[in-house]
Parts: structure tokens; C-alpha cells; sequence
């Protein structure tokens, strides 16, 4: 050990491992590679100080959120629009209450007593305090998986706290990313007013002051779409958005059609092509009797321009061409002014 105050500027020792990997380009100073970062742990340890601050912090995380929790869901005095009364959706790996965050700690806790010997410590000082023997013995610690379920466990914790954000089903309209309002502060606190009236994008970080304008900002740009850029692809949610007076039964009943139009459509081309390649075979009999004729051989059968055919899909959910949509919907309006007319007429008269 040194006691110089220099701040250690490490280069990989060549040919030198252990606790000679890496050297000082300042002092004559070796230290050894931490296992978890990879970098120079700045002792003689497998586990570099923001690495084990890191795995430390964690568990600290996880005692805070479960701080939170509270039996009985936190109002949502902000956002009164809103009824949903528990925060959060189904727990997956069955953690709903704290007890069941603890109990899977206390799993690694058993593990690693049995090479370190019993302790009357809690899960988490016992955790905390173990972490650089269990870094030193990946075997028996399962040092990296238990880095990867401390955090699985923390995002648990908070989740059951109520401190996750609430995510919105529509995607950002800028980035496409997820967008959130939030339950909780940057530091993971509960805000003192419930739910977050500021919307937010975890991918570009762009913020709306509230739902409404959120709403508003998303539909007036998808509203924009058939116009400016009508080969965009949009969900029927999203045709919603921008036709809200045509009813989503409608909707659905066009991309039911078009699908069952399209798959009769590829049908064809293919019988067409099956025909097409038994020509002059043994099997051609059978074609020529069912009434295929060579000069039916000459030409595919035309896929029609199926208007409002599946062009893919976002989070699950078909999608469609916004163009192909629009023409639908201006049928439908035309269709519907000349049903219309009459009945208005004789009200009239
Ligand atoms: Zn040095
Ligand atoms: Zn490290
Ligand atoms: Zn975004």
C-alpha cells in the first residue's frame, strides 16, 4: 500500500496477471482486475470500490422502495381522470409483498453461509457485508447471477412500492419510445401528490405538462398523417385517433375483408403457378380437364390493390397504411352523406 494521494492512472501490465495486471504510469504501484467490471480493481481484490458501492446501493435501493409500500393503494388526488386504483399491472415471479422480496434474498443468504458460516445479521447487512468473498468466489457464490437478481428483486421492490412509472399503450410520436408518467421522483420517493401530471418519453426524453396535451400533441401529429405522409403505418388504435367518428367495429370489418380478399388473391396466383409448372407433365390431365388451357399459362392472375392490407405489426398489433385507411374512410363519409340525404329530406318535409 502507498500512502501517496495521486490519483493512480492504470495501463494493463503485459504478460503480468493477478495482482500485478495492471500498473501506475506514476508510481510503481500493481493492482488486480476487478471481475465484475473488468477494469483495475485499484487493490489487491477481484472488486473495484464502484463495484461494490454499485452491488451495495442495490440492496440499499431495495430497503428504501420497500419503505413505500403501502397495503392500500396510494390516491391519485392529481390525475382524477384516472381510476385505475393500484398502481402497477400483474407481478410477474409472484413477488407482491415484501415478504416475498426477503424470502428470495434470504435464498442467496443460505447459499452463502454454507461457505461462510452462520450469521445473525439481516439478508441485506449480511449480503452487503459478503460481497467481496462472494466476488472472490464466483463458484460457490454465484456472484453474477445473484448481481442480476438483486436487481430483478429491486425493480420487484419498487414495483410493489407503487414507484414504477405507469406506461402509456402509444408509443412516443418522436422516438417511438415508451412513454410514462411517473409515481415517484428522480430519487425513487413517492410524489407528495400521487400520480405525475407530466407525461414523459424514457427514449428522447420529451415531456408534455399533462395527459391532455400529451393526447392532443400525439393525435394532432397522427391526424397530420394521411396528408403528409400517407404510406406511415398506424394500429386501428391509432386509426381511431384520427378518425374518432368511425366506429371501431367498421375498422375492424375493413381489415377483415382485406385480409380474407388478399389471402384469396395469393391463393390464386399460387394455383395459377402449381398449373404453370405441371404444364407438359403427367399431371396436366388433370388441369386440362378441370379447363386450364396453355394460353391461361401466359399471363399471372394480377394481385388486386387490396386497400388496407396488413403491412406489419407494432408491440403485437397489426398495423396499416395510413393512406389505405383514408380511402376506406372517405368511401365509408361518401356512402354514408348519399344513405343520408333522403332521410333528412323527409324529415324535413
Ligand atoms: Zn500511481
Ligand atoms: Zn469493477
Ligand atoms: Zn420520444
Amino acid at each position: 500500500m502507498t500512502d501517496d494521494r495521486h490519483e493512480h492512472e492504470w495501463t494493463r501490465a503485459k504478460g503480468a496477471d493477478g495482482i500485478r495486471a495492471w500498473a501506475c504510469n506514476d508510481c510503481d504501484e500493481t493492482c488486480a482486475t476487478c471481475t465484475t467490471c473488468g477494469g483495475p480493481s485499484g487493490t489487491t481484490l477481484l472488486l473495484c470500490r464502484p463495484c461494490e458501492r454499485h452491488a451495495a446501493r442495490v440492496l440499499d435501493d431495495i430497503t428504501h422502495a420497500l419503505g413505500y409500500y403501502r397495503t392500500d393503494p396510494r390516491s391519485l388526488i392529481s390525475s382524477p381522470g384516472n381510476m385505475r386504483l393500484a398502481p402497477g399491472g400483474t407481478p410477474p415471479g409472484g413477488i407482491t409483498r415484501p415478504a416475498d422480496v426477503r424470502e428470495q434474498l434470504w435464498g442467496w443468504v443460505a447459499r452463502w453461509t454454507e461457505h461462510t458460516g452462520p450469521s445473525n445479521a439481516s439478508a441485506i447487512d449480511y449480503l452487503k457485508a459478503h460481497h467481496i468473498w462472494a466476488a472472490h468466489n464466483p463458484d460457490d457464490s454465484g456472484w453474477p447471477a445473484y448481481l442480476k437478481d438483486a436487481k430483478r428483486l429491486r425493480t420487484a421492490a419498487r414495483r410493489i412500492a407503487g414507484l414504477l412509472p405507469q406506461f402509456h399503450p402509444e408509443p412516443c410520436v418522436h422516438c417511438g419510445g415508451p412513454v410514462v408518467q411517473d409515481w415517484s421522483d428522480p430519487d425513487w420517493k413517492p410524489l407528495p401528490r400521487g400520480l405525475s401530471d407530466t407525461v414523459r418519453c424514457l427514449g428522447c426524453g420529451m415531456t408534455w405538462a399533462d395527459r391532455a396535451q400529451w393526447r392532443f400533441s400525439t393525435r394532432q401529429h397522427i391526424v397530420e398523417l394521411p396528408g403528409v405522409r400517407p404510406d406511415s403505418l398506424v394500429t386501428l388504435a391509432q386509426a381511431r385517433m384520427v378518425w374518432p367518428d368511425v366506429p371501431a367495429g367498421t375498422l375492424r370489418q375493413w381489415a377483415k375483408r382485406a385480409r380474407d380478399e388478399w389471402a384469396d388473391a395469393v391463393g390464386m396466383v399460387r394455383t395459377w403457378w402449381a398449373a404453370r409448372c405441371d404444364f407438359g407433365g403427367p399431371e396436366w390431365v388433370e388441369w386440362a380437364r378441370a379447363g386450364w388451357t396453355e394460353d391461361m399459362l401466359d399471363d399471372a392472375p394480377d394481385l388486386p390493390a387490396v386497400l388496407m392490407r396488413q403491412r406489419g405489426t407494432r408491440r403485437g398489433e397489426p398495423t396499416y397504411r395510413v393512406g389505405d385507411v383514408h380511402a376506406l374512410v372517405e368511401r365509408w363519409a361518401d356512402e354514408r352523406r348519399a344513405g343520408r340525404a333522403p332521410s333528412v329530406a323527409t324529415r324535413r318535409a
